[in-house]
């Protein structure tokens, strides 16, 4: 066949071109961005999308090892698995009859005293502190007990990206986790599975790529952010500088740093991501960020009308004073969640280094003239002029 593609490309087109369009109903269009939008509530743990990366990308096997304390063998990104499925097991050992099913937002255990849908199960049947929830005046719930802190839980667009329409508020009698600090969600977990598969977040504003000092992290034409393998020296500054530990240099192997490429060889051809085009659930959906970002926000009004604390991390929306990812503005691999980031292990604030670098240079500053002024007052001291 003789097409003229989207690319301005000629020519007889091989069987498996634009494959994309058929597996994931998207058109790849060289200066569009392109990420992920992870339904973490409906992944089932079943790695198939870990295993098509290192397939795709011929990367070796790791983990074949029970940890003892997961039924997750990997356990983390590194190296060589470029895309991992977090399992957060939280079952309470102590109080072994309080485990059962703690169906997201439904059932009899999903329900307060006063018959208010909440997140959790049992344990969150009452507000953390012993306090009493009140309606605010909008409507949204706010924690009026004896805990102080920030309650209040919406997502509201900033950052370089345009959110769009700002998200629903949550139902009436809704409990946020803004009502439990990070502590208590670790030493009072509901007796749930949570699982995530993590992967590079192509950050608009990537701090790997500011960090590197070859030049060798690139942007490409799918505003994914790149490692160019035959400029990477190896030094390593590009691990520290990452918010979310995800870039590795394999010491063990090539000695270059490694990370998710968002498929870029098949992106160039039309293909879809080897990851999220194995995903049986569409947990991992793959297409242009700007589509993504609507199709998740109608999951999160979905969600929050069943009364499940559906929000997106990484979407480039503030969602506390103490939570935001604006400082990266945006993320094109961004994530539903339904727990607080940490128990997702994502930071709630994530920042650039660059960010540090006035605090640091006047920090230096100051160290300079202290030392100028011992220096000078010793060496007057010495000529007898104190
Ligand atoms: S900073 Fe980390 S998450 Fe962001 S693009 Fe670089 S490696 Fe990926
Ligand atoms: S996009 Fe490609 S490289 Fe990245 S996690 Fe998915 S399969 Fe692996
Ligand atoms: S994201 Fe999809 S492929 Fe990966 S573990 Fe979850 S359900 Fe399986």
């Amino acid at each position: 066949m003789s097409a003229t593609d989207s690319t301005g490309r000629r020519g007889a087109e091989p069987a498996w071109a634009r494959e994309a369009e058929r597996t994931a109903g998207v058109e790849i269009v060289p200066g569009r961005a392109y990420g992920f939008f992870t339904d973490t509530t409906l992944c089932i743990g079943c790695k198939a999308c870990e295993v098509a990366c290192k397939q795709w990308n011929n990367l070796p096997a790791e983990g074949f090892h029970f940890t003892g304390v997961s039924y997750d063998n990997t356990r983390a990104l590194s190296a060589t698995t470029w895309r991992h499925v977090r399992f957060i097991e939280q079952f309470d050992e102590r109080d072994p009859g309080d485990v059962g099913p703690a169906a997201a937002g439904v059932g009899d255990r999903a329900r307060r005293r006063d018959g208010a849908a909440v997140f959790g199960g049992d344990r969150t049947l009452s507000p953390a502190g012993g306090g009493r929830m009140t309606e605010r005046e909008d409507g949204a719930s706010d924690g009026a007990g004896d805990r102080a802190g920030p309650v209040a839980y919406r997502q509201t667009a900033v950052g370089d990206r345009d959110a769009g329409p700002p998200m629903p508020d949550f139902p009436t009698g809704f409990e946020p986790w803004g009502h439990l600090g990070t502590d208590e969600q670790w030493a009072k977990p509901g007796a749930r599975w949570l699982l995530m598969s993590d992967v590079c977040k192509h950050c608009v504003h990537a701090p790997c790529l500011e960090a590197c000092p070859t030049g060798s992290i690139i942007r490409t034409e799918f505003d994914s952010v790149y490692i160019q393998q035959d400029v990477c020296n190896g030094c390593g500054y590009c691990v520290p500088a990452c918010p979310f530990a995800v870039v590795e240099v394999d010491r063990e192997g090539t000695g270059k740093a490694h990370k998710c490429t968002l498929c870029y060889d098949r992106l160039k051809d039309g293909l879809e991501p080897a990851c999220s085009k194995a995903c049986p659930t569409d947990s991992i959906r793959f297409g242009p960020v700007d589509e993504l970002l609507e199709r998740a926000r109608v999951r999160v009004a979905e969600l929050r009308a069943r009364g499940i604390p559906a929000y997106l991390y990484g979407s480039g929306g503030v969602l506390e004073d103490d939570c935001d990812t604006s400082a990266l503005g945006g993320l094109n691999c961004f994530f539903l969640l339904i727990d607080r980031p940490e128990v997702y292990n994502l930071p709630p604030v994530a920042k650039r280094p660059s960010a540090n670098t006035g605090v640091g240079l006047a920090a230096s500053a100051l160290a300079a003239l202290a030392l100028a002024g011992a220096v000078l007052a010793a060496f007057r001291a010495g000529r007898g002029e104190g």
